[in-house]
């Protein structure tokens, strides 16, 4: 008899990164892998409360508890929320392991795939005698990023000296000693780099390093888009691009399978009653924080590009303590502003009303344009999305970078020239055509599928050994 296959997903807690597991978890499902999804008590708790924790016969849900506080603000506090991980995650993970291996129904483990900022979870994969898969979620170059992070302190760019690097000038200086990445900006690495006695500084070092000791790595990517990128990773690392993983979710599993937050779904309605490829989204993710006065730009420039658009407005999307648009402002875009508090992405980017997406650049957003075919203009906020955005506007050359300072003017007239200038019509092009790629890598016989058969021997054979 066959033995049953056994996977057990630890995402870290975050929306961006238990989405993409998520999803890779329905591939393995339907691969006939039992699923064993181990969530935070917090982020299960709230994919409970939002519906979207669906447990079934193989699939069941575990937690273990990030022993910070209840009213901890942790999704805004991620040093504080991945130090606690560190120290408390791996034995957590290890009573819960041997909570599960006592239970006579389950399946043995077969593998342990793992956010690659839990990389402490490798240890228990080892013990177990089973591969550990790392996943990481971001782009191909934002994790080659994080790996570059020693030579980039050897070549004395990070950490920054001093505060006033960072508004010396030196944020523009030109970095191309990555083989395989165009020259980007110091201001492209991730701002976890500016200061050392930041925790980030030593955790995405450590997290990038801990990759050489997975038994493989995994990225949310596929190769006709980061090519040069994952071959160079190819060189040092047994690393697959496997995405996007959200487009055999489609097949069957819906969208809102992870969300941490309620998707409203009358904006789709809304969106149904606009013209085609009239309506700008704007999201800019699940962690993004701005100030009263960014608010208040991108409003008054979205009112002034005199565009349709609707806007996801997260209660905790500013500084304040909620988030207020001026009320003359609400007045006057009444009728072609769409305000909710969460939307459901991927049907709005897939929306034929849709035609431009204003984001802050998180991979995940990023991959669901490039699946939707939908250009955009990137205001990044930390972390990875910084070289995203160089990559969306000079690389791929499916977006607008904005300046890091939101202005009105600004915002208006790349709106403009997004949703109905030539060169916005450019971009679609080539969106449209890397959405096709990106079809084409996810089927029989497509660069990510046949990753993903890859891996799947590798699981197997390491199995067998
Ligand atoms: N998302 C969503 N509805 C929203 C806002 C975000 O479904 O109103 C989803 C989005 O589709 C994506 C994820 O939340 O899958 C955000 O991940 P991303 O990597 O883009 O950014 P992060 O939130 O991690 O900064």
């Amino acid at each position: 008899m066959v033995k049953r296959r056994h996977a057990l997903m630890l995402p870290y807690p975050a929306q961006g990164h238990v989405k993409p597991m998520m999803q890779l978890s329905k591939i393995l499902a339907a691969r006939g892998y039992y699923i064993t999804f181990v969530n935070t008590d917090y982020i299960h708790d709230r994919m409970v409360k939002s519906g979207s924790a669906h447990s079934g016969v193989d699939f069941r849900f575990e937690t273990i508890s990030d022993e910070l506080p209840p009213e901890h603000g942790r999704t805004h506090q991620i040093d504080e929320l991945s130090e606690s991980l560190v120290d408390n995650g791996p034995a957590q993970l290890e009573n819960l392991v041997e909570k599960l291996k006592a239970l006579p129904d389950l399946p043995p483990f077969t593998c342990i795939v793992y956010d690659g900022c839990m990389s402490w979870a490798q240890k228990t994969a080892t013990r177990l005698d089973i591969p550990g898969v790392s996943f990481w979620t971001p782009s191909a170059c934002g994790f080659y990023i994080y790996l570059s992070w020693p030579l980039l302190k050897e070549m004395g760019y990070i950490p920054l000296k001093d505060k006033s690097y960072l508004t010396n000038g030196y944020m523009e200086e030109e970095i191309s000693c990555i083989p395989g990445m165009p020259p980007f900006r110091m201001k492209d690495v991730p701002n976890f780099c500016h200061d050392a006695t930041n925790y980030m500084f030593k955790f995405v070092e450590t997290q990038g390093q801990a990759a050489f000791s997975a038994d493989s790595i995994i990225l949310n990517t596929f190769d006709e888009l980061e090519g040069p990128v994952m071959k160079e990773l190819q060189e040092r690392l047994p690393v697959y691009s496997i995405g996007p993983l959200l487009l055999e979710q489609k097949n069957g599993f819906s969208d809102s399978s992870a969300n941490i937050w309620a998707a409203e779904p009358s904006c789709l309605q809304w969106l149904d009653e606009q013209e085609p490829g009239s309506v700008v989204y704007v999201c800019f993710g699940s962690i993004t924080v701005m100030s009263d006065e960014e608010l208040v730009e991108f409003a008054w420039g979205l009112e002034a590009s005199k565009q349709s658009f609707l806007w996801v407005i997260r209660p905790d999307i500013s500084h304040g303590a909620s988030a207020k648009l001026p009320v003359e402002f609400v007045e006057k875009v009444k009728g072609r502003g769409f305000f909710v508090s969460w939307a459901p992405q991927m049907e709005v980017l897939s929306h034929p009303s849709v035609g431009g997406f204003l984001t802050h650049s998180g991979w995940n957003s990023t991959i669901e344009a490039i699946c939707a075919g939908v250009p955009m203009i990137c205001w990044p906020f930390f972390a990875e999305q910084q070289l995203n955005r160089t990559y969306v506007s000079q690389v791929w050359k499916i977006g607008m970078a904005m300046k890091d300072v939101v202005e009105r003017g600004e915002v208006e007239e790349m709106v403009k020239r997004l949703m109905s200038g030539k060169e916005g019509e450019e971009m679609r092009t080539r969106i449209c055509e890397l959405r096709d790629a990106s079809i084409r890598a996810m089927k029989e016989g497509g660069s990510s599928y046949n990753n993903l058969e890859k891996l799947f021997v590798e699981i197997e054979e390491e199995n067998r050994s």
